[in-house]
């Protein structure tokens, strides 16, 4: 079964206001298994809508249309669908009830003549109770087509799409779509890519999507199914194939699970703690680690050790070994991974040193190269990176990389 979208408002097509509506629908409309082909944004304009509403009709089945409800002679999309459709209006004595129910209740004097206009509904058109404005949704259903009419304030629009608008959806199309995030570490996208490309070419349902995060390859494995159940069904050896082909590369099946949140469960478990010590990322390896709930329990201080004195003062690096050695270099990094833990007194610490540009950089040690540290009781891997990026992005990059091999080294350790 095929939806079209379709935003009613000329704020819209003068980007004064961002189409967060469309965005909200397609979603959830691809969460209820509806195929969604074609999306429009027209303004308040009688002609022009009703042109969007019939292309919509000759080539969509059901139409939701959001915005255009309100009480002013520029919101046309009840009186225009109903047009479309053949349907006369009338007074409906429910929503009227409703509106003047709504205004008791927000104790306002601001009524006038043309609140009215929003009791009119169109000949046999379902109602839906806006809870939260005066607009109500309508429902018009005509020669194996509907259309849905919706109001464009988001906390209007979003509580009527779930309590009524979903349930009467999957009344239509009982089929829903339900998927796994397999979420990938420490391998690059094309190479995962490469690695799965005969299950992609066979996919039919299940299918899989790839998606390349900073440092990360997430697969949306998605399955059309009549339930939860169904889909588990149907997702299980597509997703069991994933783990023989990636292994311990693959941190969470969970949409909603990062990989820091993953790290801080995986050492919560265990009753252990991390550190950080910080050069060129400087407190962003921490922040990410801070994001994950319960980070608390897994770690209790860190150290962010810009200039060379700070690295001998907080971490103990030797003054001989950055002198010969350098800031950035491999033996720097692992003294300040191991100085870490041992100042932290903590089971496993990462550290990270590079050159993140734009400047600083040499022929020798050029922009992009970080080393990256970790000790995990007491043995210390470390690792030299040479990343392309800007300042942000290099950044960005070591941290996502850092985390990886925090994740490679506990896995190893344990
Ligand atoms: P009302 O009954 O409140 O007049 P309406 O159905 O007539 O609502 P509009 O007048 O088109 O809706 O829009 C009202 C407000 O809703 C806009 O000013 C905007 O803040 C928000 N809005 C409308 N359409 C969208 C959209 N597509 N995405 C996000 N917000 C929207």
């Amino acid at each position: 079964m095929t939806v079209e979208l379709i935003s009613v408002g000329t704020e819209l097509l003068l980007g004064n206001i961002v189409n967060t509506n469309a965005a909200y629908l397609a979603e959830r409309c691809a969460a209820l298994g509806l195929s969604c082909y074609y999306q429009s944004v027209v303004g308040d304009n009688e002609e022009r809508l009703k042109d969007v509403v019939r292309r919509g009709l000759s080539r969509s089945d059901i139409l939701i249309l959001s915005g255009g409800l309100g009480p002013t002679k520029d919101d046309l999309t009840k009186e225009v669908t109903a047009e479309v459709f053949g349907r006369e209006l009338h007074e409906d004595a429910h929503t009227k009830e409703r509106i003047e129910e709504y205004f008791r209740r927000v104790h306002t004097d601001q009524v006038t003549p043309n609140n009215w206009k929003q009791a009119l509904v169109p000949e046999g058109a379902k109602v839906i109770d806006n809870h939260n404005g005066t607009a109500p949704g309508l429902i018009i259903e005509g020669d194996g087509k509907t259309a849905i009419l919706l109001p464009g304030p988001p906390n209007e629009i979003r509580p009527m799409f779930e309590r009524d608008v979903a349930p009467y959806l999957n009344g239509l199309n009982p089929e829903g779509i339900y998927s796994k995030m397999v979420k990938i570490c420490g391998i690059g996208e094309s190479k995962a890519e490469t690695m799965i490309a005969d299950l992609m070419d066979a996919q039919s349902n299940p299918t899989i999507a790839p998606y390349a995060k900073t440092g990360e390859v997430h697969l949306r494995v998605t399955a059309k199914a009549l339930g939860e159940e169904e889909a588990d069904e149907l997702m299980r050896p597509v997703i069991e194939e994933l783990y023989h082909r990636f292994g311990d590369k693959i941190f969470t099946t969970e949409e909603e699970v990062t990989l820091e949140e993953a790290i801080v469960e995986f050492l919560d478990k265990r009753g252990m703690t991390v550190t950080t010590a910080e050069s060129c990322t400087a407190g962003l390896l921490a922040g990410r680690l801070m994001n994950a709930a319960g980070a608390s329990n897994v770690y209790r201080e860190g150290y962010i050790t810009y200039a060379d004195e700070a690295k001998e003062k907080l971490l103990g690096v030797r003054h001989e070994t950055l002198m010969r050695f350098g800031a950035v270099s491999a033996q720097t990094a692992e003294e300040m991974a191991r100085g870490a833990a041992g100042a932290a007194g903590a089971d496993a610490a990462v550290s990270v040193t590079g050159i993140a540009g734009p400047g600083g950089g040499t022929d020798e040690k050029p922009v992009g190269l970080v080393y990256i540290g970790c000790c995990v009781k007491g043995k210390v891997r470390v690792e030299e990176f040479h990343f392309t990026g800007n300042r942000a992005k290099n950044r960005e990059y070591s941290v996502a990389r850092a985390l990886t091999l925090l994740r490679e080294e506990l896995l190893r350790a344990d």
